[in-house]
């Protein structure tokens, strides 16, 4: 192509620019449904009575490539049940100056109690309005479900509750009387992990 002939060919591309469909989406009025898997913010999940999936094992912490969540563990007591198991998560933080949304921690969790929504919208301009507290993260109460503390009120034993949890009628099922509820924790052996993986 002759030298002369450069300039034009460089205003071409401008042209053929100016008159492709614009990509431009006008956030914040409208907003783009993300991808179904798309990584937007944590939510730590319930079983269907109400009880939280979370044990506070700290595997989704040692995880953490960003150092970003921190968890505190606590006992479960007979007259105090916050989740089926002898323990579960008292302390839940997840900073977001710090997490890259990459989803190790959920990959890590035994008990899918922690997973990641589609929401993005979590920018702040406060420090300590971006550290996430498990108050905030705690997926809200459906119907049939019941605010912690209450006994394990799915089935009679614990291998009722977690296969009706894992895999039975959904949120708002039928609630077992609580004197069925094992509650000294002794049929731990009968939970298989990863039980509960297929509400995800
Ligand atoms: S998504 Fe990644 S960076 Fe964020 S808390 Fe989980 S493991 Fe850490
Ligand atoms: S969210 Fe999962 S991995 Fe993290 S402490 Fe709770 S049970 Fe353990």
């Amino acid at each position: 192509m002759p030298e002369f002939l450069g300039p034009v060919k460089g205003f071409g591309v401008t042209f053929r620019q100016m008159f492709k469909k614009v990509d431009t989406v006008e956030y914040p009025e409208v907003k783009r449904d993300t991808e179904p898997r798309f990584h937007g913010r944590h939510q730590l999940n319930r079983w269907p009575d109400g009880l939280e999936k979370c044990i506070g094992c700290e595997l989704c912490a040692w995880a953490c490539p960003a150092d970003a969540i921190y968890v505190e563990g606590g006992d479960n007591s007979p007259g105090e049940r916050y989740s089926p198991g002898e323990r579960y998560g008292s302390v839940y933080q997840i900073n977001y100056l710090r997490c890259i949304l990459c989803g190790l921690c959920v990959e890590a969790c035994p008990t899918r109690a922690l997973t990641m929504t589609n929401e993005y919208e979590i920018a702040d301009d406060s420090r300590e309005n971006l550290i996430w507290t498990k108050e905030q993260l705690l997926a809200p109460l459906e119907e049939g479900m019941e605010q912690p503390p209450h006994p394990m009120r799915l089935g009679k034993t614990e291998r009722d509750y977690y296969s009706r949890g894992a895999g039975g009628p959904g949120p708002g099922r039928e609630a077992e009387p609580e004197d069925g509820a094992d509650e000294d924790g002794t049929e731990a052996a009968n939970w298989a992990p990863g039980a509960g993986k297929a509400d995800r």
